[in-house]
């Protein structure tokens, strides 16, 4: 099924405690399109840069048959620019500018070839510009979408008329209760069915991801990775991976649903072993499957056999 991602196409500047990168590529739809690239192909991306995005990043988005068609380029503006800090604690970081640029007055048109897109990913994003593109699309199958607390924050009002079209949200724990005002996770997200989306997918970090639908509640162990450099992207790698794998099989069941948690929650482990988007480069089919396997092993385990 085709797959049409909008969110940003940014640059970041970095820190973690394991060493530090400027302006290197980044960007929700960055993340998300080249995770789910390893599913479907073309990806139809919608966003918008300027002057200053490299043929280097555009190359880059190309190798990995993400078609461009959709990108506005603003010859005289500046790209979208980030800087984030991470702790220790790798699960906290802290915003250190915000720079939207030509995202300030970007109006995203969508192509008339994408209109008729099967699945939807609304990357991090204004909510205004989430549902503008979803208005341009004719009854997609399936859309999800993802936000952020500079939104929940900023765009609360506007954030929420969203959500009644999407059908999967995904958002990480601190963001689930600050949208709901609600402490306890499993009611936060039955909180957020109540806005619209049928599926909530809350990430924990470094703690695996729960997806709650109305008959079933699903919890995702992370993958044990002994050496993590940037978290940076690993919510977006998940969303790609996510979506990448329902748009692959046409198949939204429960179990197909289950299957793309953990294929998001594989793409997200490579992407934090290496800072930017170094390690989703090049992945190989073979290295996907074998830690999507892993993640099986990771939690089965046999009861206790009575004699
Ligand atoms: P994640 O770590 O999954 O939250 O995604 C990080 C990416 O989101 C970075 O590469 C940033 O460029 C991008 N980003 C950060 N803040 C925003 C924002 N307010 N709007 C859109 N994209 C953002």
């Amino acid at each position: 099924m085709s797959l049409l991602v909008v969110g940003s196409l940014g640059i970041d500047t970095i820190e973690t405690p394991f060493g530090k990168v400027e302006n290197v590529l980044g960007g929700s739809a960055t993340y998300i399109s080249t995770a789910a690239s390893y599913f479907v192909t073309p990806i139809r991306l919608v966003g918008v840069v300027g002057g200053d995005f490299t043929e280097e990043y555009i190359d880059f988005l190309e190798s990995r048959e993400i078609d461009m068609e959709g990108m506005q380029i603003v010859k005289e503006g500046k790209t979208f620019r980030w800087g984030g800090r991470y702790h220790y604690d790798l699960n906290i970081r802290d915003t250190l500018f915000t720079d939207l640029n030509v995202f300030e007055h970007f109006n995203p048109v969508i192509p008339p070839a994408y209109r008729k897109t099967s699945c939807v990913c609304l990357g991090n994003i204004d909510p205004v510009l989430q549902l503008r593109v979803l208005e341009q699309i004719e009854k997609p199958k399936l859309v999800v979408g993802d936000t952020m607390n500079f939104w929940i924050k900023g765009k609360n009002a506007e954030l929420k008329k969203t959500l009644k079209f999407v059908d999967v949200l995904v958002l990480n724990e601190t963001e689930a209760r600050q949208l709901t005002e609600e402490p306890n996770l499993v009611k936060a997200a039955r909180g957020i069915m109540k806005l619209g989306p049928r599926i909530v997918i809350i990430k924990k970090g470094e703690h695996g991801a729960l997806m709650l639908t109305e008959n079933t509640v699903f919890s995702a162990p992370a993958y044990p990775l002994e050496n993590i450099y940037d978290p940076t992207g690993a919510g977006d790698s998940f969303a790609g991976g996510f979506i990448g794998y329902l748009a692959k099989t046409d198949d939204f069941s429960d179990d197909s649903l289950k299957r793309a948690v953990i294929y998001g929650s594989t793409m997200a482990s490579f992407c934090v072993e290496r800072f930017s988007l170094d390690r989703l480069k090049d992945l190989t089919y073979l290295e996907i499957q074998d830690r999507f396997r892993e993640f099986k092993e990771l939690s089965k385990f046999e009861e206790e056999v009575k004699v």
